[in-house]
């Protein structure tokens, strides 16, 4: 157990963090200066009472300080060394990005490494995402915004799911589009008062494609109806459906996916090794997963992504290389690898608390052997994020072949543009560029049951920050 004294309650939460991607919890107290004095008399590194374990002590008022402080205590403990050295945030390249604007670029790799010490892998990843987003966000008009649209069925909830997911049944379906149209329609009525145009549009989950055939149409007519625009300068780049279960897929539903005008997917294998699909919970086969692939460009869609999990249940570094290859070989344009995350919400933590910990070194060999493959097959990263509690505190990367790169995913990341999000847990983010405070979170129920019954006041609160 490390006793670990910070000057004030604010310090624990941050401070915590950083002190997890070390070990678990449940190995570390924080306590405040007054707390510690109680125990141990001030001294640094002195015995708590009867206790002979150390308090150590954090003095800095400089929060990167602090940081750096515990991070060489716990390096120096533990004998581990973090790829993003002290860095917590979820956005890594929204920093880089923020620091190049301040300093320049080689001053900003400068100061990530030897401030926040970033390794040279990381420091290279972020390089060669932020050159491809150069070039995908030139362009940008002040009245554009994107728009998320979110349907929170599946077929059946992953081992590892933390997202808003709910078994569907057509009962739950039909009351759900009644109010997520109602909501769809007037936040497009908001849109058309204010001026606002929708850049990018995405309809995600949950899994979209768990509707039926008749409802899966009246969504995407919906959508289309209310935010899909052309012949305009002002004209939506990009228009995306996430189809993600290939157990949802149909021919037929691909050909409303084309017709509408959407021209990306996402179809998700997440492994392609059959065990794997059991121990997760999906019931589809690696067959499915090839004819899904099979039917999308038979029906023409321009873009598919497929996105892949490193550190899955049972999974050997050869395993997850055996899936790249075989997803490579299906030639989505996108390729996402995510790095499992064990959330609290999940069945997985439940089975397995220590997953985190244990899987660490395994998944930066995927990792590792996965961005090679990758590059080799000419795609290149142009997005990431970290999650919390994420297997080895690694991270997600976008792959992309040239020229393909999702306007949505970057900016979502970058959080510099407005995002109207609609339906059950999605969550608006509003940009004000002008302000300190920069972003306003409108979070949406996550329980659709209750979403449905308060319809009127999501969008009212959409409006209201709108109007703000
Ligand atoms: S497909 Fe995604 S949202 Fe649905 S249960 Fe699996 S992880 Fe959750």
């Amino acid at each position: 157990m490390f006793r670990i004294q910070v000057p004030t309650e604010k310090d624990k939460f941050e401070l915590s963090e950083l002190a997890r991607m070390f070990a678990p919890a449940d190995e570390f107290e924080f306590l405040t200066e007054e707390a510690a004095d109680n125990h141990a008399g001030g001294e640094e590194c002195s015995p708590l009472g009867q206790d002979p374990e150390p308090v150590y002590r954090i003095s800095s008022a400089d929060k990167n300080q602090m940081k750096r402080d515990l991070y060489e205590f716990l390096s120096a403990e533990t004998g581990k060394e973090l790829d993003w050295g002290i860095l917590t945030g979820v956005r890594p390249g929204k920093l880089y990005n923020m620091l190049c604007e301040q300093y320049g670029q080689t001053e900003a790799e400068r100061k990530l490494k030897d401030d926040y010490y970033l390794s040279e892998g990381k420091l290279a990843l972020l390089r060669d995402v932020h050159r491809v987003q150069q070039t995908v966000l030139q362009d940008s008009r002040p009245n554009a915004i994107g728009v998320y649209v979110g349907i929170p069925f599946c077929p059946t909830r992953c081992l590892y799911c933390s997202f808003t997911s709910n078994k569907i049944t057509k009962d739950a379906s039909v009351k759900y589009l009644a109010a997520l149209f109602d909501e769809i329609s007037k936040v497009s009525d908001i849109m058309k008062n204010k001026g606002l145009f929708a850049e990018s549009v995405y309809i995600g989950g949950g899994t979209p494609t768990s509707l039926d055939e008749e409802d899966f149409e009246r969504l995407l007519l919906h959508v289309k109806n209310a935010f899909i625009r052309d012949g305009s300068s002002e004209f939506t780049k990009e228009f995306t459906v996430e189809a993600g279960r290939p157990d949802t897929i149909t021919e037929a539903k691909l050909q409303m996916i084309k017709d509408s005008g959407a021209g990306r997917i996402s179809i998700n294998p997440q492994s392609m090794k059959q065990r794997t699909m059991e121990l997760i919970g999906r019931s589809h086969t690696p067959q499915q997963i090839v004819e899904a692939f099979g039917l999308a460009k038979k029906a023409g869609i321009p873009i598919i992504n497929a996105d892949l999990i490193a550190g899955l249940p049972e999974e050997e570094p050869e395993d997850f290389a055996d899936s790249l290859d075989k997803v490579i070989a299906l030639e989505p344009q996108n390729i996402t690898v995510h790095t499992l995350a064990v959330k609290r919400a999940s069945r997985l933590i439940e089975e397995s608390p220590g997953y985190n910990y244990n899987q660490g070194e395994k998944v930066r060999k995927m990792l590792q052997r996965g961005a090679e493959s990758l590059r080799e097959a000419s795609y290149e990263p142009y997005y990431l994020y970290r999650q919390k509690q994420q297997t080895g505190n690694f991270e997600n990367v976008g792959y992309a072949l040239p020229g393909t790169a999702s306007l949505y995913n970057i900016r979502i990341m970058e959080e510099n543009q407005t995002i109207l999000a609609m339906g059950a847990g999605a969550i608006s983010k509003i940009y004000y560029a002008s302000r300190t405070q920069k972003l306003n979170r409108i979070p949406n129920v996550s329980n659709y049951q209750i979403y449905i019954d308060r319809i009127d006041e999501m969008i009212q609160r959409k409006e209201e920050a709108l109007n703000d």
